[in-house]
């Protein structure tokens, strides 16, 4: 059967989609699904992160128009749009901290022209924002209601602000226009297509034990992350695509790890002799982050289903493929 025959999952007319940020990690999967379920996508990018070998599978599918561009730019879309969807925005902390003002101005100039764009087009908005808007979270698990612990203008401001503006300028959509919207936090999400040299732990982790270099823990290790695997995000988000409900919603796996723990098993399942070296914790870097998930599974009926363990095996197996995870930095 051709790429072009596979019809959607639900029941529903196929539907035209477009996705900001459809280069990048996220994206690229997400992407991929709405095509699987028959749907036509229309993908922006300007690949200041994204990588375009991400969407390279696609070329020539009936289904799937690219445009790079910088959504903080004005633009016009032909079709007709059911839903928008942005992901557009540098997600890893150096990556943020290297496009201080480009992350700024996409999650706030770019988030209007997207919103701009919905209500034009009268289409279904989805934000993905970010756990970074609980900062340093003073409740532990992090429930929706949670306002946050945040550093205005430190060092990860221009992301946490930027996201947590974003929020605001959703709201203020739904609220002034009654547009249909949906905000979730992400947390810590990871698999195959991250930019090896996106700094972020699973991609570093990964890259260093497969190189048999050591793998650079921050601080003492002690501090926590919940990782989920990219299609328990994707699958969630389709679901709440479905429900009339603006969130926020947490999407992450609760199965909470200390550093450390991640770094030893990343040795274990890449069966690595690389060693463990230590260096300093970056500034504002949150000690603990596990989602509070009950609005999502309640709200969606889903659970995540891959755990780390599998979620970082898979990963592997993708990287030891990708010729960018192997090869030296700054050769890209
Ligand atoms: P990514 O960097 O791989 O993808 C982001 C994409 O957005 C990239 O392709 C980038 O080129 C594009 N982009 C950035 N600015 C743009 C602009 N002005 N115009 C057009 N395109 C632009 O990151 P990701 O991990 O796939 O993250 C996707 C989204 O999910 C981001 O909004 C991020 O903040 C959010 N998020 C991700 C995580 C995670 O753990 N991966 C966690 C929380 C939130
Ligand atoms: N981290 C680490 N070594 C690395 C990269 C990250 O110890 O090479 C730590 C980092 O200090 C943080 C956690 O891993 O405590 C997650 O970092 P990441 O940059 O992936 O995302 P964050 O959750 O901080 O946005």
């Amino acid at each position: 059967m051709s790429k072009d025959n596979v019809f959607p999952l639900h029941g529903e007319r196929p539907m035209t989609v477009l996705v900001a940020g459809a280069a990048g990690f996220i994206g690229s999967h997400l992407v991929d699904r709405l095509l699987a379920d028959g749907h036509r996508v229309v993908g922006i990018d300007n690949l200041i992160t994204g990588r375009s070998e991400n969407l390279d599978h696609l070329r020539g599918h009936g289904r799937f128009r690219f445009i790079q561009h910088d959504v903080g730019l004005p633009f016009e879309i032909e079709e007709g749009l059911d839903w928008v969807m942005h992901l557009a925005s540098p997600a890893s902390p150096p990556k943020y901290q290297r496009w201080p003002i480009e992350t700024l101005t996409v999650n706030s100039v770019g988030t209007h022209h997207l919103l701009e764009l919905a209500r034009a087009k009268r289409a279904r908005f989805l934000l993905a924002s970010t756990s970074e808007v609980y900062g340093d979270p003073l409740h532990h698990p992090q429930k929706e209601e949670h306002w946050g612990n945040v550093n205005p203008n430190g060092p990860r401001s221009m992301y946490d602000e930027g996201k947590r503006y974003a929020e605001a300028a959703t709201m203020a959509y739904h609220r002034t226009h009654g547009l249909s919207v949906r905000i979730i936090r992400i947390f810590n999400t990871y698999g195959p297509r991250m930019d090896p040299h996106d700094g972020r732990i699973v991609t570093n982790f990964v890259r260093q034990a497969l190189a048999g270099e050591p793998l650079t823990v921050f601080g003492d290790g002690a501090q926590t992350r919940s990782l989920q695997y990219v299609s328990d995000l994707v699958e969630a988000i389709l679901r709440y695509m479905r429900v009339e409900h603006p969130g926020p919603v947490n999407l992450g796996n609760p199965v909470e790890m200390t550093v450390r723990e991640i770094a030893e098993l990343v040795l274990e399942l890449t069966g690595s002799r690389s060693t463990l070296s230590f260096h300093p914790l970056p500034e504002n870097d949150p000690r603990r982050r596990r989602p509070d998930i009950a609005m999502a599974q309640e709200l969606l009926g889903w659970s995540p289903r891959v755990d780390p363990r599998d979620g970082l095996a898979r990963t592997i197996a993708a990287a030891r493929t990708d010729a960018a995870m192997l090869a030296p930095r700054g050769a890209r």
